[in-house]
């Protein structure tokens, strides 16, 4: 039986250390922002931007909302952009995805300055992660590093099999397991071979975006399995990529979903927003 990595609770004391650091750092007279903005009324948008607030106003970040109509221009957006980078109060600025089809995402992640971009997305920031230097992490990348070290799970020399290559999810998260010193093989749709590389991983992260795709057939025994996927089931229960009932019994540490990667998402958003703050100060 697998040892069950609980992202709610690792989240919730990530949490909760932020919290402390944001009260010491007010005692100082240091106030952390975070600027949210949502163009249009997407429900799953709406959903995500409500529970990044939350977390803001749990750690005592003050989160400044921008809800902007469905058909604000490309360039309204960018001129919000530009006056949220020059505002000395705002530290981070977070622009929920997706972004209507008129507006160019590119350009939207490129005008926000890599010292405000807490999602980690400007190409500079992800220059930084390829070339070893400091800059802001993809945040889902980010917390799964937390998981794995959190629970004292070895990485330098072990193979990991990254499955997705996403700017978001696959390929920063292989960057940093080759930070962290382990041997990376990333697969994706063209990959071929899948199970026989996947069943060779000591760590296999599972971002394919595909319901409960990876079966205990594609796991080596005794492997960590790291499952990013979110998706909803016929009776609408959620579910990852990964079968994890089958694969639970052959791995060593699994995350659940609920409960796994999920959580940690918004944990490492709002430590890159104090990291932000301090960076500046
Ligand atoms: P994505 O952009 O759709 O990327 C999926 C990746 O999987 C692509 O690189 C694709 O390869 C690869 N792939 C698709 N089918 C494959 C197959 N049959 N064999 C091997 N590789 C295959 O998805 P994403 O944004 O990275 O997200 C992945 C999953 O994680 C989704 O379920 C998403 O909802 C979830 N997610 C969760 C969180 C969280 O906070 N927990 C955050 C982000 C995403 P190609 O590049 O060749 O197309």
């Amino acid at each position: 039986m697998a040892n069950i990595i609980d992202g709610k609770k690792i989240s919730q004391e990530i949490k909760d250390e932020l919290k402390a650091e944001v009260a010491s750092l007010a005692e100082q007279g240091k106030k952390c922002a975070l600027a949210v903005i949502q163009v249009g009324n997407d429900p799953a948008s709406s959903v995500y931007v409500g529970n990044k607030k939350k977390a803001c106003a749990y750690i005592g970040i003050q989160s400044v909302s921008y809800e902007l109509p469905e058909e604000t221009s490309e360039e309204e957006l960018l001129d919000l952009i530009e006056r949220l980078n020059q505002d000395a109060k705002v530290h981070g600025i977070l622009c929920q995805l997706p972004l209507p089809k008129h507006i160019d995402e590119d350009r939207v992640i490129q005008a926000i300055s890599p010292k405000k971009d807490v999602d980690g997305f400007h190409p500079q920031n992800v220059g930084a992660l390829v070339i070893g230097q400091p800059g802001f992490v993809s945040c889902t990348p980010a917390g799964i590093i937390q998981l794995l070290k959190r629970n004292k799970i070895a990485i330098a020399g072990k193979h990991c099999v990254v499955i997705g290559r996403s700017n978001i999810v696959g390929k920063p998260m292989a960057l940093l397991m080759l930070r962290e010193n382990a041997t990376v093989t990333v697969c994706h749709s063209r990959t071929q071979n899948l199970k026989e590389i996947c069943r060779e991983a000591d760590i296999l992260i599972v971002a394919i975006g595909k319901p409960r795709y990876i079966g205990a057939d594609y796991v080596k025994e005794g492997a960590v399995v790291i499952d990013v996927g979110i998706h909803r089931n016929e009776s609408n229960k959620l579910c990852g990529d990964v079968a994890y009932d089958e694969v639970e019994p052959k791995a060593s540490y699994i995350t659940p979903v609920p409960g796994g990667v999920g959580p940690m998402t918004i944990a490492m958003l709002m430590h890159n927003c104090v990291e932000a703050m301090k960076r500046e100060s």
